[in-house]
């Protein structure tokens, strides 16, 4: 049959004039892509056959019947990489080595471009561009696939420009062979064709890549599960080869995390990781996860299990093993199994004891965590009520007092007497919250405030309900910090009904208009009580549902001269105009200190104008 020529899709196009040009220093990261790519389709074809016997190859060779192999001939122009894995057929040559079907990619592409040159090589090596960095150490390559339980191969082969070609081809055994045709290394760049240096990249990438990866005969990979060593017997070297492997990640992991079970009903090994920082195509596609991998008796079962552990933890990358799971297992029929939820509830615990003792024995180190991924931490706090006193120890979060991170605890020791609740506010940064009206009273007694400014915390504060039987209060609502209300009582007594003269004014505004306890500087605020958070209030307005108006109480600072001026007004008949203004004027101020919409804002800025004026 003769040869067809084929068209890139056009990200890919793009992909590969990056990739080729791209002053990467890393070009030996494409052996690993390849040799992760062959053990990938290996470990397919193992679990085809458990199913479907006649799909394994035949037994040869010391390790099982399964195998990678580099070939390098003298003269040094090709490297070749074969495994006896999966293979591809013809369509899926084309569909698997022609596009990207990837989401994110075209915003990668585009970031890439916008930073070529220093920043490209980590992008490019954290994005890991798979099959398509052969093209860094290639001019041209060609892949010749069988696929397995079939007898037609196909060959298709490109110099990475805008096209590649397919034809039929022969291949005794399924599987799959890439042909580098390796470009001519300038001066002081390595030369993929020597032995001793893919030596050395096969055990810096790829160790533990469960097959054999073999180079003129010699087995080059340890191939050990770390996931079945004691926790003692794993060196740092080794979790981070292990984990790079799993993760396609340059950087080691900031935690592991390394656990057994060896009851009679339920066995397993895990070996779990919190990465150092969350992946770059996280911010491409916020569907994505680091992912724990499924293994049975070492035989490699799926990739990103979620059954094993909860939403909220989900930058874990690691590997179980469970020999009792049947090796045939499906997405479907694990969903039943009633021995994922208990390794669940294990992971759980295990994981946050470990970010418990990180937090307790390195604090920087978990700093770091928490800002990579404590906003997804958080999460928990809403989905899983069992962890919450857990999750509850392991927050951090700014205050009024300082800019470093402090926990509950901290703050809890550092509550001065007398101070009954913990405070705490929301909002978009410290910065802003330190401006607010709320905080005035608590600074004078030097009640410390707790901030929370990520978009999740509004929603999970309600749940925090309390820190060891301290309740938690929005420094928003009617706070009582002086149980006596004496000054509330001593204003009222001043200005009899003024109050309620005010709110009469304000048509349906603010439910109530009284003598605040907390105020000391600014004129009025709004007390929350009862009403959606002004943030939520405004995702709410977002989502299209109907606000109620009118739900604050609206809090005069009696101590401000503007009070005393609005008492006198208010008791001439003919300055009722100005009572009104006064009213309008005092709920506006309060409104845009918490970042609410003016209830009329024309009318707000011809009163200030006319005020200005007078
Ligand atoms: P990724 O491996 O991240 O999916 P790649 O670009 O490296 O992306 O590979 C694209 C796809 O091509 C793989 O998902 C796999 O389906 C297929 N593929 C690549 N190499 C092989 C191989 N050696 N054997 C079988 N399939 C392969």
């Amino acid at each position: 049959m003769s040869q067809e020529k084929h068209e890139f899709q056009a990200e890919v196009r793009q992909l590969l004039k990056l990739v080729v040009h791209s002053l990467y220093t890393h070009k030996e990261v494409f052996l690993r892509e390849l040799l992760s790519n062959a053990s990938d389709a290996v470990d397919k074809r193992r679990y085809a056959a458990l199913t479907d016997p006649s799909l394994a190859p035949p037994e040869s060779g010391p390790n099982g019947p399964y195998r990678i192999v580099l070939e390098a001939p003298p003269g040094g122009k090709t490297l070749s990489v074969s495994d006896n894995g999966i293979g591809m057929d013809r369509d899926e040559l084309q569909k698997n080595l022609g596009t990207i079907a990837r989401s994110g990619t075209q915003e990668f592409l585009e970031r890439l471009k916008a930073v070529q040159g220093q920043n490209a090589p980590d992008l490019i090596g954290q994005f890991g561009v798979g099959f398509y960095s052969a093209f860094m150490a290639a001019e041209k390559v060609s892949v010749v696939s069988r696929k397995a339980g079939q007898e037609k191969a196909w060959r298709w082969e490109s110099a990475g420009e805008g096209e590649f070609t397919l034809e039929e081809a022969e291949r005794s055994e399924p599987g799959t062979t890439v042909e580098l045709t390796l470009r001519k290394p300038e001066a002081g760049e390595p030369d993929f064709a020597d032995a001793a240096l893919l030596k050395r990249l096969v055990k810096r990438y790829s160790d533990f890549v469960p097959t054999p990866i073999e180079l003129a005969g010699e087995t080059l990979n340890s191939m050990t599960p770390l996931w079945t060593k004691p926790a003692k017997d794993i060196t740092p070297e080794e979790h981070a080869g292990f984990y790079r492997r799993l993760a396609r990640e340059s950087e080691a992991p900031l935690e592991s995390i390394r656990f057994s079970a060896e009851g009679a009903s339920l066995r397993y090994d895990a070996l779990l990781y919190v990465p150092a920082k969350a992946p770059l195509d996280w911010l491409l596609d916020p569907e994505k996860r680091g992912g724990i991998q499924l293994y049975s008796k070492r035989v490699f079962i799926m990739d990103d299990c979620r059954g094993l552990a909860p939403d909220y933890l989900r930058f874990l990358r690691g590997v179980v093993d469970c020999p009792d799971l049947p090796l045939n297992v499906s997405r479907e029929t694990l969903q039943q199994d009633r021995s994922l939820g208990l390794i669940q509830e294990r992971v759980t615990r295990k994981t946050l004891e470990s970010l418990k003792a990180l937090l307790e024995n390195d604090r920087k180190k978990y700093e770091a965590f928490w800002g990579q991924f404590g906003r997804i931490l958080k999460e928990g706090l809403y989905t899983d009520s069992a962890e919450r006193d857990r999750l509850k120890e392991l927050v951090l979060f700014e205050t009024s007092r300082s800019e470093g991170l402090s926990t509950f605890k901290e703050y809890s020791a550092r509550m001065p007497e007398g101070q009954k609740e913990v405070y705490y506010l929301c909002g978009d940064s410290r910065a802003a919250l330190l401006q607010s009206p709320h905080l005035e009273a608590l600074n004078e007694k030097g009640w410390e405030v707790v901030f929370f400014t990520d978009a999740v915390d509004e929603f999970v504060v309600g749940l925090l309900h309390d820190w060891d039987g301290k309740l938690l209060r929005s420094a928003r609502e009617d706070l009582r910090l002086d149980e006596k209300h004496a000054a509330r009582e001593e204003a009222e007594k001043a200005h009899p009904g003024l109050g309620e003269v005010l709110k009469s004014k304000l048509s349906g505004l603010a439910a109530e208009v009284r003598f605040s306890e907390k105020l000391t500087q600014s004129p009025s605020a709004l007390v929350n009580e009862g009403a959606p958070s002004p943030a939520i209030e405004k995702a709410m307005r977002r989502a299209g549902h109907p606000v109620p108006e009118g739900r604050r109480i609206l809090e005069l600072n009696p101590s401000h001269p503007v009070v005393e001026k609005l008492a006198q007004a208010a008791k001439g008949d003919k300055d009722a105009q100005v009572v009104e203004e006064y009213a309008q004027l005092l709920y506006g101020l309060a409104a845009l200190r918490e970042g609410l919409p003016l209830p009329d804002g024309g009318k707000f800025s011809r009163l200030v104008a006319d005020l200005m004026a007078r």
